[in-house]
């Protein structure tokens, strides 16, 4: 009897582990939404059990990501910095219709950033450097743009390096008092040298040095979901290259406009930089 009993508990104690583990295994995790500006909207596209085929969705002429979550489809739409609070529409592509689904995005307010550069020639460009950062821009907006159709995306990213969170996603910045372009990423406090890990698995899309972002790396997570990481001091990968969750992609450092050695970690999501923390589970952000 008294065995019986502990074979019984152990079974149970098995069947509510599989019970408990069930949910984690057969669902991806989407992102945090914040439907602000430089957050993300995560809009129900409807069921995943009536056998029709994964929507396809757009926000203006830019594909969007959509992922399966607890049976239901959901658009995972990124938010630019410079969107209109108020009401916009996805189109929805279901089979062989098209309709419009609309959702809110509420206004948000950005601390300031006040930064002194003693390098003025990072401020004031020159002729040069001027015509330089311009085709930079244009190069790096296309890279932005790309989008590879992919199987799944893994959401649920890791913090690239070991650091202090310092200069947060979103701040308008002013330079030398002179107003500039917001902060669209995420400043990690580390010294020179330190490893650069990519966020989640994917492929490389770039590699360069850049004007502003120094040495960076771009990753591909597929259906226009993108990482960057600047100012390295060395990169380890190449173009093309498959990379794992966690992999070396590069040593920190301060290369381009840079006031100290740090890793600025972009996110990008259907063309528009979004706050990163909203990839980051709960539990990993301190
Ligand atoms: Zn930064």
């Amino acid at each position: 009897m008294h065995t019986l009993t502990a074979i019984t508990l152990r079974i149970c104690r098995r069947l509510n582990l599989l019970v408990l583990a069930w949910p984690l295994l057969a669902h991806a995790s989407l992102p945090n939404a914040s439907n602000v500006p430089g957050g993300i909207a995560i809009v129900p596209l409807g069921s995943t059990s009536n056998g029709a085929d994964k929507p396809q969705t757009w926000l203006g002429d830019q594909p969007v990501l959509v992922t399966s979550d607890h049976d239901q489809w959901y658009a995972v739409v990124g938010l630019p910095l410079d969107m209109t609070p108020g009401s916009h529409e996805l189109s929805v592509k279901i089979g062989s219709e098209t309709k419009p689904e609309s959702f809110v995005v509420n206004p948000k307010n950005y601390p300031e950033q006040r930064v002194t550069l003693k390098d003025k020639s990072k401020v004031e460009l020159s002729a040069a450097d001027l015509a330089r950062a311009e085709r930079e821009i244009s190069a790096i907006k296309e890279l932005k743009r790309h989008w590879r159709p992919a199987q799944d995306t893994d959401l649920a990213f890791i913090v690239p390096a070991e650091g202090k969170l310092a200069g947060r996603f979103g701040l308008r910045r002013f330079f030398n008092g002179e107003p500039r372009s917001p902060h669209a990423g995420l400043d990690v406090a580390v010294a020179s040298g330190t490893p650069v890990k990519a966020s989640a698995q994917g492929q490389v899309l770039a590699v360069g040095d850049y004007f502003f972002n120094g040495k960076t790396v771009f990753i591909d997570h597929g259906n226009g979901l993108i990482t960057m990481y600047c100012h390295l001091e060395r990169i380890d990968v190449q173009t093309g290259e498959a990379v794992s969750k966690g992999q070396l992609l590069g040593l920190s450092g301060k290369t381009g406009r840079a006031t100290g050695p740090h890793l600025h970690w972009s996110v990008v999501l259907n063309g528009a930089m979004v706050d990163p923390e909203l990839f980051i589970p709960a539990k990993d952000l301190q």
